[in-house]
């Protein structure tokens, strides 16, 4: 309910906040102040007053008021106000409220905390007749102009589909440019993960990372309800601290301060849907100055694009990530996980070429299952299947790191073996064949394989070795099987 205050200074004033004990506060600071002052403890009941008669100047404390909750009922007070003097007492830490509530009609608004003093001489220049809307800011052209000019180059960082790390890069670069900023940053919330400061511009001097005393896991750091960066991406809100000390950090002023910034602000950079931010833009300001509405909207618009360019790198940095799984796939045989035949093509002319600049012998070793067509026909075919992977793995852990194993097709396989002679690659055959007749087969006969061994020629082609070695490969099935023979020169 509405109360009346004794009267003293000069006009009619109504604050208005839930607290009674704020009400209290604000009455022993400013009450003398004013002829007549009226507390309300809600929108509703200042709206009562206002019908009631006419008020001069009208203090909205949004301190304790519900940015969910209260935003309706703040709203049609201030429409209601309809440019009547109106001072909006903002806290640092959730200046979200200033771009809705000036969005209703011309506001005047101090970012809190204010001590006695300062808020008596904030209500005493407003009441001193203040001009309507009030001397916070004019949009100066200049800035309007540096403003339109910072959207345009942000847009054009987006079409070029940066990284997100050179994206960030240019949009705090950017930000950084625009007049009356000393530096700009880019807090980055990694999907799942912590906020980082992902990119800084501006004055040299300054490194966020030491002033915050870390570059990462920033949502743990015990200044993320003082600095407005950190404020920003962990509430998703609005943070203006247009006086350092109001943080209650005061190392953290300082080290601001010795280099040249006085006031911080920090933008939400939305997220795709509902839920925490992407991260912030944080500016750094040389000065302390107010925003209009007009500025206010324009720094949330650049957090927009921000956003959208954030999605795009990830979209960039996630297509790379398929091409290289999918590159990286179509290199493999399906069924047994090694090369197939035509990633095994190219890996053996590569090799072919080693070979002969550093003059070194390379051998190749084809290998084939015995009697496979029995496998299939007796246990059918995905315990052929079976057999096949068996195969394949039992080769895969017997050759070395430099070997490649190559799914010829059907059952037949190959080793390239670099840095390997004739006498060499024919004992890593015979090492093969006794692993492979050794391996327990699940649910099979024992599996035997057979094996041929080249060596390639000083000026011989891929096609030729291919040949040569598939020929020893008969002459072994031809010689009885789970055998071994040597290429012919
Ligand atoms: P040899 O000792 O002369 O090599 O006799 P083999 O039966 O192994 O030779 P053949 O070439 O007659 O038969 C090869 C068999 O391998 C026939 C084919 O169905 C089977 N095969 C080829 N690819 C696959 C596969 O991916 N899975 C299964 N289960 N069988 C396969
Ligand atoms: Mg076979
Ligand atoms: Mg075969």
């Amino acid at each position: 309910m509405p109360q009346q205050v004794a009267p003293q200074g000069q006009g009619t004033g109504l604050f208005v906040n839930p607290a009674a004990a704020r009400r209290a506060e604000f009455e022993a600071a400013c009450g003398a102040q004013f002829a007549a002052l009226a507390l309300a403890d809600s929108a509703d009941a200042a709206l009562a007053v206002l019908d009631g008669g006419s008020v001069d100047l009208l203090v909205i404390d949004l301190d304790r008021f519900d940015p969910e909750l209260d935003h309706a009922g703040l709203t049609r007070l201030v429409r209601a106000r309809a440019g009547a003097p109106t001072l909006i007492l903002c806290p640092f830490a959730n200046a979200r409220w200033l771009p809705a509530l000036m969005a209703c009609g011309p506001i005047d608004y101090a970012i809190a905390p204010l001590d006695d003093e300062a808020l008596r001489t904030a209500i005493k220049t407003r009441l001193a007749g203040a001009p309507t809307p009030p001397p916070v800011p004019t949009l100066r052209e200049r800035e309007l102009d540096a403003l339109a000019a910072l959207r345009a180059r942000v847009r054009q960082a987006l079409g070029e589909g940066e990284e997100l790390e050179a994206l960030a890069e240019r949009l705090c670069r950017a930000l950084a440019g625009w007049p009356g900023v000393l530096h700009a940053a880019l807090f980055y919330l990694q999907p799942g993960g912590d906020l980082q400061l992902q990119a800084q511009a501006g004055e040299r001097s300054l490194n966020l990372a030491k002033v915050l005393g870390r570059a990462d896991r920033l949502l743990q750091s015990p200044l993320r309800q003082a600095f407005p960066g950190l404020l920003a991406a962990a509430g998703n809100t609005i943070a203006l601290l247009d006086d350092l000390d109001k943080a209650g950090e005061p190392a953290l002023a300082a080290s601001l301060r010795e280099h040249g910034a006085e006031m911080v602000l920090a933008l939400p950079i939305p997220s795709n849907g509902p839920g925490a931010p992407r991260g912030s833009l944080c500016l750094l300001f040389r000065a302390a100055r107010g925003f209009s509405r007009d500025e206010l909207e324009a720094l949330a618009e650049l957090a927009d694009l921000a956003a959208v360019g954030l999605r795009m790198a990830d979209m960039n940095r996630e297509s790379e990530e398929m091409l290289v799984r999918v590159t990286h796939l179509s290199t493999l045989d399906a069924l047994t996980g090694v090369a197939n035949r035509r990633h095994g093509e190219t890996l053996l002319e590569q090799e072919i070429k080693r070979a002969r600049r550093y003059k070194l012998p390379l051998a190749l070793i084809a290998f084939d299952i015995d009697r496979f067509k029995n496998v299939n026909d007796r246990y059918g075919h995905p315990v052929g299947d079976m057999v096949l992977r068996a195969v394949a793995d039992a080769a895969q852990h017997l050759v070395r790191a430099s070997d490649v194993l190559v799914r010829a097709g059907g059952e037949e396989f190959q080793v390239i073996a670099p840095h390997t002679s004739a006498i060499d690659g024919l004992k890593v055959a015979e090492k093969l064949r006794t692993a492979i007749e050794a391996t327990a087969m699940p649910g099979v006969d024992q599996v035997t394989i057979s094996l041929g061994v080249a060596q390639l020629g000083e000026h011989e082609s891929a096609d030729s070795l291919t040949v040569r070695v598939n020929a020893a490969l008969g002459r072994a099935k031809r010689a009885g099987r789970n055998c071994v023979e040597l290429a012919m020169g």
